[in-house]
């Protein structure tokens, strides 16, 4: 214990509170005013133009230098909120306590225009405060932008766009780690880490979205600290889950998560029930959607992720003699609320997790008179989906994954056909519910490297 007191003691000094800018002019760079978007450009001209100091900073000037499409604008300025809020007035929102930002609405967009603030351990305790553990529960002290880059967590964030002349403000020697593609946490992990158990999932979602490697003293030590993700707030870990899997890049990011160790403090059920090749195809299958365009549900890929608790639940009920319908009920209910209490799952996506998994052994015997009815189902579709990629993942689901594929594209002729095929079948199964619910099949053993 006191050993890992001192090494913490000893990281501190690693970690500096303010860090001095390689400045880069605007002929050295790649980065124009026209590849940023317009709202993020009008903010910073309305602080500049205000007397303030205002930057681009994080993912925007990130992403912009890969030459990659930003999700969103961050914005860090010499101003307070309450000083923001004068210049933007009804456009700007104050939120949060942690970490209090200023939200400018420009139409649909959202630009993040944060204040520079100083390492917590200079300020006084009712603005800035780490806990017992060295973790941050309040992080209010304004500072300068030297200080403000040195609490960025990784080298390639803390870049800064300064709208005054058009420059990068390299803090950290982040451009050339963005040559080397290379993910590197600014001062000293652990210490960071303790900070902030979050970062973890931040290293490995920037190391998956952006195919970086994670620099070896930036990752070595993340499976010995992965447990400190257990006493987060349930609501951040389910924020962070949905940009983990909700980013694009969650097939990437699968092994990752579980090479780190990080998968278990999130998912602590589904490490001992797994499911590799039906989460592997959701992650997959997520990822294509949202290339396409398309909308993602982050209920599906929960659903995927605790099918395997659930239905080892079910199973058990049902053995135990609980019919197969309240089975699953208690099943849903049982595993989600063990669940919650790693990520807060919002009640309506619970509600479609249930509606999933519930489905499936309907999808998978149905009566053949309510086949319409069950496609005319607001869930149809989700369920249908996840019973395909159970089939594909190896899953004796009876073929029934095919059989609604078929069914759907087939005239009504056909699915008359196959209705009445259905019938036959069920007659020579013997009356409902005499049939044996289908087990699990063992997972395959993982591929090794
Ligand atoms: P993206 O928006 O593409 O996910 P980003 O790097 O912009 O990536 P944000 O969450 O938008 O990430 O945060 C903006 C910037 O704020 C980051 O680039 C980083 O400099 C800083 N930051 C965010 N979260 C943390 C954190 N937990 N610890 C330290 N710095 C952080
Ligand atoms: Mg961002």
């Amino acid at each position: 214990m006191l050993k890992g007191w001192l090494d913490r003691w000893r990281g501190r000094g690693k970690t500096p509170s303010r860090l001095k800018p390689v400045i880069i002019p605007r002929d050295r760079h790649s980065i124009s005013r026209k590849d940023i978007s317009t709202a993020a450009v009008k903010t910073l001209y309305r602080l500049h133009d205000a007397g303030h100091d205002a930057f681009l900073i994080g993912g925007g000037v990130r992403d912009l230098l890969l030459g990659l499409t930003p999700k969103d604008y961050d914005i860090a300025t010499s101003a307070t909120p309450e000083q923001v809020k004068q210049i933007f007035g009804g456009q700007c929102q104050i939120i949060g306590r942690r970490f209090r930002l200023a939200h400018v609405r420009w139409g649909r967009e959202v630009i993040e225009v944060a204040t520079f603030r100083a390492n917590h351990a200079e300020g006084d305790s009712s603005t800035a405060h780490t806990n017992a553990d060295g973790l941050i529960v309040r992080d209010n002290v304004w500072g300068d932008i030297e200080e403000d880059a040195a609490r960025r967590d990784f080298t390639i964030n803390a870049i800064y766009y300064n709208i005054a002349d058009f420059s990068l403000w390299d803090f950290a020697k982040g451009s050339a780690d963005l040559e080397k593609r290379v993910l590197r946490l600014i001062g000293d992990p652990e210490t960071r880490y303790r900070e902030d158990p979050v970062r973890m999932l931040r290293a490995i979602r920037f190391a998956a979205k952006l195919d970086f490697t994670i620099a070896n003293d930036t990752g070595d030590i993340i499976p010995e600290l992965a447990y400190l993700l257990e006493d987060m707030s349930s609501h951040r870990l389910y924020d962070e889950c949905q940009k983990l899997f909700g980013a694009g890049h969650a097939a990437p990011l699968l092994p990752l998560l579980q090479d780190y160790g990080l998968f278990e403090p999130l998912f602590p059920e589904a490490v001992l029930h797994p499911c590799e090749e039906l989460w592997m195809l959701t992650a997959e299958s997520t990822d294509d959607r949202l290339a396409m365009g398309k909308s993602i549900n982050p209920a599906f890929f929960f659903a995927a992720l605790l099918w395997g608790p659930a239905q080892s639940r079910q199973q058990t009920l049902c053995d135990e003699g609980t019919p197969s319908v309240p089975a699953w009920q208690q099943a849903a209910q049982q595993t989600l609320s063990i669940q919650q209490t790693r990520t807060a799952i919002p009640r309506h996506i619970g509600q479609v997790i249930r509606d999933i998994w519930e489905m499936q052994p309907r999808l998978e015997s149905p009566r053949p008179r309510q086949v319409e009815a069950m496609a005319q189902n607001e869930r149809f579709r989700a369920a249908y989906d996840f019973l395909v990629l159970r089939e594909e993942a190896g899953e004796d689901t009876g073929g029934m994954g095919a059989w609604w594929t078929r069914w759907q594209s087939a005239d009504p002729g056909l699915q008359a056909e196959m209705q009445r095929a259905l019938e036959s079948r069920e007659r020579e199964a013997g009356p409902a519910g005499s049939r044996k619910p289908r087990r699990r099949r063992k997972p395959r053993p993982k591929a090794s490297a």
